[in-house]
């Protein structure tokens, strides 16, 4: 039954592996067996040497994913040094908060760009070597607010939304082509990325009262998901969001 989650022999490409999510994420699949391509634009040393430690291979793409430029290259960079491209994990992502009646253009640009228009490009550049080569999995980092509104984040939910349905979308596209697409959808994880929200004593309070598992989600949490939805025990799953919330949208 393991054999089913085993990764051995795979390459993987992690957007935003130096931290948060993508460094539990990248550190998942190098544990499962796959060789890591770690796409960053600040310093992924720390896991590139989580990912050595494993025994796998690692390879650091320097890239600023807020432009659809560097696309092609993290493939062709991928390919040449770890010798293929198996699994993708769009993980990079960023918020920018203020009312709706204040929101600038920049910030909706900004975030829609970058965790949006850039998954799509990355996601077509995978996918173009993914179906020469006998196919792959592509994992989407989601959110929440692929379901729900939240406040203040018009950008974020407009891009969460569109990841939700760019992964039922390319599903729909490349599932003949041996692809399957997917997407995580994490609950309230311990990051950068919420390091305000964990800061506002109100907030936090609030938002921990919500989460039936009582406590705020840790980067490891989702590594089983991602494991799990670029192997072949997850072949025939094609489209799905998967909440990784302790119970969060449950409530
Ligand atoms: P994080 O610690 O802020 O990580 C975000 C990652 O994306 C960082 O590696 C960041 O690089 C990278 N990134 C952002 N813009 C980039 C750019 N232009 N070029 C290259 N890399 C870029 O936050 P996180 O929570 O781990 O977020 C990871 C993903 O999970 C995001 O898509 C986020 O929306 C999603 N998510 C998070 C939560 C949560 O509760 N934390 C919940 C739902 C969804 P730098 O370190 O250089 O900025």
């Amino acid at each position: 039954m393991t054999g089913m989650f085993d990764l051995t022999g795979k390459v993987a490409v992690v957007t935003g592996a130096n931290t948060g999510i993508g460094q539990g994420i990248a550190l998942g699949l190098a544990r499962a067996g796959a060789d890591v391509a770690l796409v960053a634009r600040s310093d992924a040393s720390e896991t590139a040497q989580l990912v050595k430690d494993q025994g796998r291979r690692c390879a650091v793409i320097e890239a600023d994913l807020s432009t659809i430029e560097p696309c092609e290259r993290i493939v062709e960079e991928a390919v040449a040094e770890l010798g293929g491209l198996d699994i993708l994990v769009n993980n990079a992502g960023i918020i920018r908060r203020n009312d709706a009646l204040d929101f600038t253009e920049e910030d909706w640009d900004a975030v829609v760009d970058t965790n949006l228009k850039t998954l799509f490009f990355l996601s077509k550049a995978a996918g173009a070597h993914m179906a020469q080569h006998g196919g792959g999995s592509i994992i989407n980092i989601a959110s929440m607010l692929t379901f729900q509104g939240g406040i203040r984040v018009a950008s974020y939910t407009a891009s969460k939304s569109g990841v939700g349905g760019l992964t039922k979308l390319l599903a729909n596209e490349w599932a003949a082509k041996g692809i399957t697409v997917n997407a995580i959808a994490p609950g309230y994880i311990a990051t950068n990325n919420t390091a305000a929200l964990q800061a506002d004593e109100t907030r936090n309070r609030q938002i921990l009262e919500r989460i039936p598992a009582g406590r705020w989600g840790k980067p490891d949490d989702l590594a089983g998901a991602a494991v799990f939805l670029a192997s072949d025990a997850a072949r025939y799953v094609q489209g799905h969001i998967l909440a990784v919330d302790g119970g969060w949208l449950a409530r």
